[in-house]
């Protein structure tokens, strides 16, 4: 299998997953391994040592607060990503780790899509942090005549305004206070950007920022664009659209700054047209993601007799909601570093229960994950309560009859089966099954599943988790 992952701390808004997700099926990728990291900045140096180590991972993508700080944890970074001075992508080759920008190739395609040529025109930016010093790089290299940066921290405008501004004499990069007077402009705006989180969903600052937007002069043909892409009208955009201004949003760089990330880590140039084509699919698949998705990114947690389906459905579960999908046993299976039935010979169930409730516990702090738990995991009440209090937990739900006729085909392969035959594996799930039906029962959804397929099963689990989160 190939690994990459995000990393980022917190890394519970990154659409990344969903993205890798989509065009790994779509280009029939199947053994891409794409997980969203958690990762502290003082644990970054230790993680990325324990990547080097693993030769399957083939790259990383960065989100804060590690975009400039990774800087320094790299072999080589690429001119633009050293330009910027921030890192969005890194490539794994041969055990190096080589830092990219894909950002401005986002901005500089999102513009050239909705036809915004800036070419010898004059642009204004809201904020100055990591973002902004790739927009304003992209203006540059795109040509603009003059780049007015207003941020609310006047010093962070103004190192972008003498840092980007070295680099192409060409453009005049100006730095102004967001609340300061409105500096002369050489000519009517050609579009404005915001570069700041102020309209993202879940973050509370004050929209207001944005009054200055209609004391600006406008050329007739001027766009607006907001590089948030969630939600996809922010109130800046709206407030644009009343000005009469053209909107273009965040999504269109988001994709594009991850179709240039594919073409990195798979030395592969997309064909102009298969671009387009992806570009068109997965703009509509994040859309209805965006729509459907549950906003909560508490994880949800799938709970059920062996043999139900927890793994099948709980990854059907995640490509329904864009989110990452892991399974305790795999976790526990890879610290322990041997098999299940090796784990339950060489130390007993109480071995295996106790590596059980660790990797429960390192579950329950990954937000945006769906984790399919081992069939006893919420035996142990510990484990019970941190999973109640730090998600969802769900109870998949079958017959006797069909759990029976999945486990005659997996049954051998089950340590707590092992070795029995049709009738004593009969009444071994029954005895197990009155031991943990009232715990089960316990969940905060139960879902049926018998006679469904494990997509209808995601979507019922969708429906009825958002309902309870709304
Ligand atoms: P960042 O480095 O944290 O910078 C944030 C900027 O916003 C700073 O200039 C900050 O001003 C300003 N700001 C924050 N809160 C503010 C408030 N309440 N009022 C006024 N100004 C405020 O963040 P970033 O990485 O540049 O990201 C900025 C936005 O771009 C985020 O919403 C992010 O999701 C989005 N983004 C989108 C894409 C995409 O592909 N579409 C890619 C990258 C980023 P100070 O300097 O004064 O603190």
């Amino acid at each position: 299998m190939k690994e990459a992952a995000v990393i980022g701390m917190p890394i519970s808004h990154s659409r990344s997953p969903a993205i890798f997700g989509f065009l790994a099926k779509t280009l029939n990728v199947a053994d891409l391994n794409y997980h969203a990291i958690p990762v502290e900045s003082s644990a970054l140096s230790e993680f990325l040592a324990k990547v080097r180590k693993q030769p399957d991972w083939i790259g990383m993508n960065v989100t804060i607060p590690h975009k400039e700080a990774i800087r320094r944890e790299l072999d080589s970074v690429s001119l633009e990503a050293s330009a910027v001075g921030a890192v969005n992508v890194v490539e794994v080759r041969g055990g190096k780790f080589l830092g990219h920008n894909t950002d401005v190739f986002g901005v500089i395609r999102a513009l050239e899509e909705h036809r915004c040529a800036v070419h010898g025109q004059s642009v204004w930016l809201w904020g100055a942090g990591g973002a902004a010093r790739a927009v304003a790089y992209a203006l540059g290299k795109m040509g603009a005549s003059q780049v007015v940066i207003a941020n609310r921290t006047l010093a962070r405008a103004e190192k972008i305004a003498d840092e980007i501004g070295s680099l192409f004499p060409a453009t005049q990069f100006q730095a102004v206070a967001m609340d300061g007077e409105i500096p002369a402009l050489a000519s009517s705006l050609k579009l404005v950007v915001n570069c700041t989180p102020v309209g993202m969903h879940g973050f509370s600052g004050d929209s207001d920022l944005f009054g200055a937007l209609s004391e600006l002069p406008f050329r007739s043909d001027a766009f607006a664009f907001d590089l948030i892409y969630d939600p996809a009208v922010t109130p800046f955009l709206s407030l644009a659209r009343s000005l009469g201004l053209k909107t273009i949003g965040g999504l269109d760089m988001l994709i594009y700054q991850a179709l240039a990330t594919w073409e990195i880590w798979f030395s592969s140039k997309l064909a102009g047209d298969e671009a387009a084509r992806l570009k068109e699919s997965l703009a509509a698949y994040l859309g209805e993601l965006i729509k459907i998705q549950i906003k909560d990114p508490r994880p949800i947690f799938l709970t059920g007799f062996m043999g139900v389906g927890k793994s099948t459905i709980g990854s059907a579960l995640a490509k329904e909601l864009g989110w990452g999908f892991i399974d305790t046993d795999k976790i526990v299976t890879k610290t322990a570093g041997i098999s299940i039935p090796e784990i339950f010979s060489e130390r007993g169930e109480a071995g295996f229960r106790s590596l059980e409730a660790a990797a429960v516990e390192a579950a329950c702090a990954m937000p945006r994950t769906v984790v399919a738990l081992g069939g006893g995991a919420v035996l142990d009440p510990v484990s019970l309560k941190k999973i109640q209090s730090a998600g969802d937990l769900v109870f998949l739900s079958a017959g006797l009859e069909s759990l029976q006729g999945r486990l005659a085909k997996s049954g051998l392969s089950r340590p707590l089966l092992a070795g029995l035959d049709a009738h004593a594996q009969k009444e071994r799930i029954q005895s197990l099954l009155a031991v943990r039906a009232p715990i089960y029962e316990s969940a905060r959804h139960r879902i049926e599943t018998d006679g469904l397929a494990p997509d209808e099963v995601a979507r019922r689990i969708v429906a009825s988790v958002r309902k309870e989160r709304a």
